[in-house]
Order: C-alpha cells, then sequence, then structure tokens
C-alpha cells in the first residue's frame, strides 16, 4: 500500500511513510536536539513544534493509523473537501483553467489620459468580451490628447489583444485550488492534468505539493501520455485582428480630420506635460472603503511617510471589484498592521495599517482560501510592511474561504477585532519570522 503524506507529517521528520517506529523516534530525538530554541538550537520555536507535533502523531500506533488511513487512496477522502473550484468573476460559472488579468481603458483629452483597469478572474469567454470592450472604449476615446495618448492608446489595445495583463502567480494559486477541488469532487483526470501543470510552477510550494499529487495519482494509474489539457488561452489570430481593426477605424476615418485641426494648432507653445497616472481608478461600488492607496500595488520601498489609517501597505494583485472585504476593529493601545494571506502558500496577499482604537476595512479582494495576521508595534521596518518593534503576532485560528456566490449575493464580508492578549481559541500566536515573511 502506498502512503502519501499530504500534511506533511512524514517529510517533517525527514522519514519515508514506510518508517518504523524506531526510525521516528531516532529522526524526531536528532532534530529536536538540533532545533530547540531552550537547547541553544538553531532552528525556531515554529520548526521545532511542527517537529514535535508530527512526532506525537506518528509516534502514537493509533494516530498514526487514522493519519495513514486518512491520507491513502481516495481522492475524496484527502482533508479538501470543502474546497471549491475557482468561478469567474463576470459570469460566475466554474471555469477549470481561470486566469488573473487586467483589461485596461484608455480616456484622453487634450493634454491628459487617464487609465482605468477592470481587473478579475475570467474565463476564456469573458476575457474575449472585457478584452474587446476595453479595446471598442480605448479606440473610442483614448486617441484624443498629445503626445503620448496616441502611444498610449496602441499600446493597450496590443495588450489587450494579446489576452490582458496577467498575474502568473496568482493563476498558479487558482490552478493549484481548482486542481484540489476537483480531485475531491472525484474528477480525477481533470485534477491531474492541472496538477501535471503545477509541477513547474514558479511557487515552489505549489510546485512541490503538485509533484506530490502526480505522484500519488499516477501510482494509482494516472497516464501523462493519455490525460492532456487543451490550452484554452492560446491566442486566436481572428480575435487578436478585430483589436486591430479597432485601431484602425478610428484614426483612418474621423482621425484625419482630428489630425489636420491638432496641426493647426502650435505645438510650441504646449506645455509638455502628461499626467498618465494621474487619475487613480474610482471604484464606485466600494467607494467608502478607508483604502488610501486604491489599486497601487505596493507602497514604494523605504516608506515615504508615516501610513494613515486604513492605509494598504501591501496589495499582490490590484485590487477587484466587486471583491471580498475583511472589516477590521482594533480596540487596543496600539498600532497595528494585519495581514491577509494565502492560506495554502502563505503567500502574503494585502497588509494594511491601523491606529490604535480605530477600524478599517481592507476591500477589493479576489476569491479564494486565506489567513488572517496581525501584530502590533510602532515602527515600521525596511519592508514598510512589518513592524521593528513588534512583540509578537497573532494569527486567527479559521481559514477563509471568499468567495464570490453563484446565486449573485457577491462579495462577502470577514470581521475581525484585534486584542492584545486573546484567548487561544481567538488567535494563536505565531513566530514574527512568519509573520514578517513576504
Ligand atoms: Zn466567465
Amino acid at each position: 500500500m502506498r502512503h502519501s503524506d499530504p500534511e506533511g507529517l512524514y517529510r517533517a521528520l525527514g522519514v519515508s511513510p514506510a518508517a518504523d517506529p524506531d526510525e521516528i523516534k531516532n529522526a524526531y530525538r536528532r532534530l529536536a536536539k538540533e532545533t530547540h530554541p531552550d537547547a541553544g538550537g538553531k532552528g525556531s520555536e515554529f520548526q521545532f513544534h511542527r517537529i514535535y507535533n508530527a512526532y506525537k502523531i506518528l509516534s502514537d500506533d493509533n494516530a498514526r493509523a487514522r493519519y495513514d488511513r486518512r491520507f491513502t487512496l481516495e481522492d475524496a477522502e484527502h482533508s479538501w473537501l470543502g474546497i471549491h473550484p475557482v468561478k469567474c468573476s463576470r459570469c460566475r460559472k466554474v471555469t477549470a483553467q481561470p486566469r488573473t488579468l487586467t483589461f485596461e481603458r484608455i480616456y484622453s483629452i487634450l493634454f491628459f489620459s487617464f487609465r482605468r483597469p477592470t481587473s478579475g478572474v475570467f474565463c476564456t469567454r469573458c476575457a474575449q468580451i472585457s478584452s474587446v470592450r476595453a479595446s471598442f472604449t480605448t479606440a473610442l476615446f483614448g486617441w484624443w490628447a498629445v503626445p503620448v495618448a496616441p502611444f498610449l492608446t496602441l499600446r493597450t489595445i496590443a495588450r489587450n489583444a494579446m489576452g490582458g495583463v496577467r498575474d502568473e502567480e496568482a493563476d498558479e494559486e487558482l490552478l493549484w485550488q481548482n486542481s484540489r477541488a476537483f480531485a475531491a469532487q472525484g474528477n480525477r483526470k481533470l485534477s491531474y492534468a492541472l496538477a501535471t501543470k503545477l509541477t513547474t510552477a514558479t511557487d515552489p510550494d505549489i510546485a512541490e505539493e503538485a509533484r506530490e499529487l502526480v505522484e500519488d495519482m499516477e501510482a494509482r494509474g494516472a497516464n501523462r501520455r493519455k490525460i492532456k489539457l487543451k490550452d484554452p488561452w492560446r491566442i486566436k489570430p481572428m480575435a487578436a485582428m478585430s483589436h486591430l481593426m479597432l485601431a484602425a477605424v478610428l484614426p483612418v476615418g474621423i482621425g484625419g480630420v482630428a489630425l489636420q485641426a491638432l496641426q493647426s494648432v502650435d505645438i510650441k507653445d504646449r506645455p509638455i506635460h502628461a499626467a498618465v497616472d494621474a487619475v487613480p481608478p474610482v471604484d464606485t461600488s466600494t467607494a467608502s472603503v478607508p483604502d488610501a492607496l486604491g489599486a497601487n500595488r505596493a507602497m514604494p520601498r523605504g516608506c515615504w511617510k508615516e501610513p494613515d489609517n486604513g492605509e494598504v501597505l501591501y496589495r499582490i494583485n490590484p485590487r477587484v471589484a466587486p471583491g471580498h472585504e475583511v472589516a477590521l476593529i482594533n480596540d487596543t493601545d496600539a498600532a497595528a498592521i494585519v495581514k491577509v494571506r494565502s492560506a495554502f502558500s502563505k503567500r502574503l496577499i494585502a497588509a494594511v495599517f491601523m491606529y490604535p482604537h480605530a477600524s478599517a476595512a481592507l476591500g477589493g479582494i479576489p476569491d479564494g482560501y486565506y489567513i488572517v495576521q496581525y501584530a502590533f508595534g510602532s515602527r515600521l521596518n525596511d519592508s514598510c510592511v512589518s513592524f521593528v518593534d513588534s512583540s509578537g503576532s497573532w494569527q486567527f485560528p479559521a481559514t477563509e474561504n471568499l468567495r464570490t456566490i453563484a446565486t449573485g449575493e457577491g462579495p462577502q464580508q470577514l470581521r475581525y477585532s484585534l486584542m492584545a492578549d486573546p484567548a487561544p481559541a481567538q488567535a494563536v500566536k505565531v513566530p514574527q519570522n512568519i509573520f514578517g515573511q513576504n
């Protein structure tokens, strides 16, 4: 019988799932000596607890048998039940190979051009529709400023024609979520095909877990040659052409007249000024959210100013509309940083700064599985997303599943209250290096 080890208990001890009790005991003793913080070990408290927890289960015959049974053979018995396949944020249909995309529209007037991004998790069909819409709007309104608007317009339409701007790391997480969700639903072929694709993921955690799943399924007869995934995202020449035609219609027609009008204006007197990024996109659906940095991906390094209450210190994706929201109350005497991380890879999704005795909300969060962590302090470190002087950080115990509801009820809101000294049921202490890592 072949065991798998999805919670990594055997891996934590560096032994094979077939190891006998003596091997497990010896491995634990050696690792405990190496990592125990009080014994001058070089490991962190976190590593030590991971090893201790693994040993506690694997050294108990009954507990080990339960663990092995649970993670042997049947996908449906994996702890992935309750994970749902990703839905397109436009049409709400399940999509096997979603992509996190941004399509831009350009509006220009006289000397100014404004970018309005549309971001979301897309199925191929909705991506097609959204990209053509964005190009159409840009082809109508993008040209009409000097000097860079025509260049911006062409570049934007070209990008839309090539399928928009992608967030490949976010896509890996979505595919991994799908691979596990399909496994839990018994759709092993699709699960296997997606996992195969993820064995070369850039996120090392996802790649490793995907390789384990692939090995596991191949041991049960899955065949790489028989199960192949079509790429629905390859660029279709005719679709790309339609963008180019949109780009060409106006310049050829009315564009000629406009050019003549522009030529009659004395170019020398014109200020050299093109406020390309001057106006961040305004998302009216979440306008009440005190989200100071809006769509900016991250605050510049070097912490150029003391953050405001509710200021977003970091955001890996552009905010999604309509996104989910994390509502926060900091009822302590200290300033806090709250971090939302991917539950799977622990990758930092967003971080927000809070004043003492204040509330804030972090909006525009895409569908996914998250954990929420927080820490108190008064001085930011160089990365601008953690404190130098934090006395410790905490994590809310539940893994939150934020997903858009198919019935159209829309985005969800999670509410949290930060406490200076929470009971274990309300939050668990996490080592500082876990909180601090990006
Ligand atoms: Zn769709």
